[in-house]
């Protein structure tokens, strides 16, 4: 809940400020990301009650939102269920163990030594500790070193949500390297108003994988993801450089937006396309895999000026083709043109 809440709040930051037509800085930027953030959550933990204790009662709630606990297993049971950026404990142990588990995502650990000399700082880094502070350290020291705790964390927090904002919000399919969903609905739209503004032809292919989801369950997700770029790049390569172009728009399916192309013309394209994906099957992981894929297409010799909406026309009508392709049992194209005055 938590963590969702502020993600939403930082996406909803990055939106407006991408929409800005003069974007601020990016320290800016970040600047307001922090400010709006929740304390990070914290696990206090310390086998010695009395410090327990007094620590709990110095660690202000505004600066970690902490839970505490007395035993390591507790703790580390509580820290596999839900990751805290940042740990305050008295044992070496948990220290060490924390630095054991192997993942990507590490917490900030601030080991509190029960002597404040050397040998108790040194082995709290020896042990993996970020920093050290003796028990009986000043309130001003401890402020700093957990405001510095807080600080990793929340860096971390903003930048994990913008590079997931920045995925998102990218031109580019990560996996498949075509256009992605969010670029064809921003493009296709201004292809079809371009058509439309001189009259000329365009047409949409759809085209979904069939029954993907059983090479995924017999050859493995990553087989699955690396038919899924090979498919796209066949796509690619077999169209018109520069003026043809593909989005992935689903999980499995792809839209190819065809410019100044009419409806005879874009179903020869659309069966050139259905046998290129076919064949010849697909290698992943030393395995051959057969692939084919159903199509659905809308054609327009001549795009009509005037008509709100018509780009969703388009695609809707490309869908419903698409459709009839997988019920008549696939591996096929479905065609349909779209005339000036309607279907
Ligand atoms: P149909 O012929 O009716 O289209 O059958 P299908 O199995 O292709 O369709 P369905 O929609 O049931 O399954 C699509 C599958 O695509 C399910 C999902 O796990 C898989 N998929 C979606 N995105 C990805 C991805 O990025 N990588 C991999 N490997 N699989 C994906
Ligand atoms: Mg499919
Ligand atoms: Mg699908």
């Amino acid at each position: 809940m938590r963590a969702g809440g502020h993600t939403t709040v930082i996406q909803r930051i990055l939106e407006r400020r991408a929409a800005e037509a003069t974007p601020e800085e990016t320290t800016a930027t970040i600047a307001v990301m922090l400010r709006v953030m929740p304390p990070p959550r914290a696990l206090l933990v310390c086998q010695d009650a009395p410090l327990l204790e007094q620590l709990a009662r110095r660690i202000p709630p505004d600066m970690l939102d902490y839970e505490s606990l007395a035993d390591e297993d507790d703790a580390l049971r509580r820290f596999e269920s839900e990751f805290r950026p940042v740990v305050v404990t008295d044992s070496l142990e948990l220290v060490r163990r924390l630095r054991a588990r192997a993942t990507v995502r590490t917490p900030f650990i601030l080991y509190v030594a029960p002597l404040d000399d050397t040998a108790g700082r040194e082995a709290g880094f020896a042990a993996g500790a970020d920093e050290c502070v003796g028990r009986r350290t000043s309130s001003r020291e401890l402020d700093a070193r957990l405001a510095a705790a807080r600080r990793i964390a929340e860096l971390e927090s903003v930048l994990r949500v913008t590079l997931a904002e920045n995925r998102k919000l990218s031109a580019t399919d990560d996996l498949t390297r075509v256009n992605s969903r969010r670029f064809f609905s921003k493009h296709f739209p201004r292809e079809v108003e371009r058509a439309a503004r001189y009259g000329r032809a365009l047409s949409l292919v759809l085209c979904d994988i069939d029954l993907f989801k059983s090479i995924n369950d017999t050859h493995g997700h990553p087989c699955g993801d690396q038919v899924l770029r090979e498919f796209g790049a066949r796509l690619q390569l077999s169209l018109r450089r520069g003026i043809d172009w593909v989005a992935r728009i689903g999980g499995e399916e792809f839209a190819v937006v065809l410019p100044e192309t009419g409806y005879q013309q874009a179903l020869d394209v659309a069966r050139k396309l259905r046998a290129v994906v076919a064949q010849p099957p697909y290698t992943a992981e030393g395995k051959t895999m057969e692939v084919t894929a159903s199509f659905g297409l809308c054609g327009l010799d001549r795009v009509p000026g005037g008509e709100r909406r018509l780009a969703e026309r388009v695609l809707k009508i490309a869908d419903a083709a698409l459709y009839r392709s997988k019920n008549a049992g696939r591996n096929r194209v479905t065609a349909t043109m779209l005339n000036a005055t309607g279907e």
